[in-house]
């Protein structure tokens, strides 16, 4: 899971973002600066995109922080003593 996060106030409004992926960024009417409309996208081609924002903004106010995916609590587990990695004797 990916969260894309924005710095306002590093933001020049310069609108990069924007053009890169309209469906994750947006501007501000009043001032221009970035707004994150989509701060979890899931779609490989819209994050793929956000990358490339990040890339192309001028004032580095975009991040995206890839976060670990939750730890299953249904998983099976492998029973006790069940060394199937094969272990030199
Ligand atoms: S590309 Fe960067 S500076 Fe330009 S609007 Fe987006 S966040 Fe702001």
């Amino acid at each position: 899971m990916i969260q894309v996060t924005a710095d306002p106030t590093r933001c020049v409004g310069a609108g990069q973002c924007v053009l890169a992926e309209p469906s994750v960024f947006d501007q501000n009417e009043d001032d221009g600066t970035v707004i994150v409309l989509d701060n979890a996208p899931t779609d490989e081609q819209t994050i793929s995109q956000v990358r490339q924002a990040i890339h192309l903004c001028p004032s580095r106010a975009l991040a995206l922080a890839e976060q670990p995916a939750p730890a299953r609590t249904d998983a099976p587990r492998a029973p006790a003593g069940d060394d199937a990695g094969g272990a030199a004797p």
